[in-house]
């Protein structure tokens, strides 16, 4: 069974209290904060054990290269959007961006949402400007408000009870989506955007989708019972965060009845982000506690002896499935970066998945000073990214984009050719600039292609 090696001995869920917690945020009162822990303490699991084993069974196969990972979604959800319209169509353009992937390769797609939880946000400074005006840095939805005001920006402990609320509406949504009948390959014409279908990307899926209705109905004239095949109807669909405030995580932690084993039922999945990700760190000491499958993102500053030391200290058992590395290095240094951290965590022998991010890599400011990417830069990461695994003969395991169901004007370039005097249009994000439906789909197509090469 995965996970199968007991947890530590010397670990508990509260013994990252003990070690540096890097981007805490100033809680402006320990009553209120510790009210809340108790709350959320009490509060039922928002995921199961069972559930962050099966997704560690599927990443093994990732890890052995007969599957690929889609990891997705915003960079900061919002509280606002967790309204029925945005959730679905986002679910949309990640049940689209599989099939892509699924039938242009016949790979299969372990498909994981940064959503549900990914309310938290690492900040490269505690103070931003904010039209000539000083505040202290959004947060993510999980600990302040984005509004540009100084008491909008004042951590709030309650905000923790309310990610968990939000957290629960959206991945009620979620499972009903996936297990209720919208996720059935019957649906796969319904999962295009009418404005992804106009582009070339959303008409180029429309015609997989008349090939997979072509199959169905020719396996159903063979007399294949379709109706009995689960696969077809429902998709295993899983949620993910950075597990960045650590009080939150703490009390989403919950031994599990059948193996005794502590699992950090906040999502199936928990990442550990690029400025927290010290080997001595409150973070890594906390997730190394718990048996969900773990991410870990590495940047272009990453030394191979740290990334090898984390990997010890988060797989000590070296079980396939347990860890999953997102390099995040940008487009530019990829292929020199890359290759001398695959072979150290290989020497290493942690049969690790590895995940290409490339949107943190390749941020930029655009004139009239938003952040922004080129979609050409976040190809060619993904490219570099490709060559390096041909290159040393190991798996490209997956993709960890940041992208919304939404219309937004976000991202340069692409499918729809977003210029930099188009940003200020539709540009909604919380935090980092998103990929749109038809961006992401053409993704999608391109990486189709690099996984059949
Ligand atoms: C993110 O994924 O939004 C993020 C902050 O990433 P990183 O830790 O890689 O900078
Ligand atoms: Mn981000």
């Amino acid at each position: 069974m995965p996970g199968s090696t007991p947890g530590p001995t010397d670990w508990s869920p509260e013994s990252w209290r003990h070690r540096p917690a890097q981007q805490q945020p100033e809680w402006p009162s320990a009553e209120d904060l510790a009210r809340a822990e108790k709350r959320l303490a009490g509060l039922p699991p928002l995921v199961f054990a069972g559930e962050a084993r099966r997704l560690r069974q599927q990443l093994a196969e990732v890890a052995a290269g007969r599957a690929f990972l889609l990891q997705a979604g915003d960079c900061s959800e919002s509280f606002e959007d967790v309204v029925a319209d945005v959730i679905r169509d986002k679910l949309k353009v990640i049940l689209q961006m599989a099939v892509v992937l699924t039938y242009g390769t016949g790979v299969p797609v372990v498909k994981v949402g940064r959503m549900a939880g990914q309310f938290a946000k690492p900040r490269s400074a505690p103070l931003e400007v904010v039209d000539g005006e000083e505040l202290p840095v959004f947060r993510g939805h999980m600990v302040n408000d984005d509004a540009p005001n100084v008491r909008a920006r004042v951590p709030d402990p309650t905000r923790l009870l309310e990610a968990y609320h939000h957290a629960t509406a959206t991945l009620n949504l979620v499972r009903a989506f996936t297990k209720g009948g919208f996720a059935d390959l019957s649906q796969v014409h319904a999962w295009n955007l009418q404005f992804v279908a106009d582009s070339d990307a959303g008409q180029r899926y429309e015609r997989i989708a008349g090939e997979i209705d072509a199959a169905l109905r020719f396996m159903a004239a063979c007399g294949i019972d379709l109706g009995a095949e689960e696969a077809l109807h429902q998709v295993d669909f899983y949620t993910s965060h950075e597990a960045l405030i650590l009080p939150y995580e703490e009390a989403l932690t919950r031994r599990d009845s059948l193996t005794g084993q502590y699992y950090d039922c906040s999502a199936h999945m928990l990442w550990v982000g690029e400025r927290t990700r010290q080997p001595e760190g409150a973070h890594v000491e906390f997730l190394r506690g718990v048996q969900n499958p773990l991410g870990v993102k590495v940047g272009p500053g990453a030394d191979p002896a740290d990334v090898v030391e984390v990997c010890r200290r988060l797989d000590p058992g070296r079980e396939p499935g347990r860890l999953t590395l997102i390099a995040r290095l940008g487009a530019s240094r990829v292929e020199e970066l890359l290759p001398p951290l695959v072979e150290a965590v290989r020497r290493a022998g942690h049969p690790v998945v590895w995940a290409c991010d490339p949107m943190h890599g390749n941020t930029l400011t655009s004139a009239d000073g938003r952040k922004t990417r080129r979609v050409e830069d976040i190809m060619a990461e993904i490219r570099g990214f490709f060559a390096v695994h041909q290159r040393l003969g190991t798996w490209p395991g997956g993709i960890h984009v940041e992208l919304t169901g939404d219309d937004v004007t976000e991202c340069l370039g692409g499918a729809g050719a977003i210029a930099e005097s188009d940003l200020h249009l539709r540009y909604t994000t919380t935090c980092d600039p998103r990929l749109n439906g038809r961006q992401a789909v053409d993704l999608a197509f391109q990486v189709a292609d690099l996984l059949r090469a």
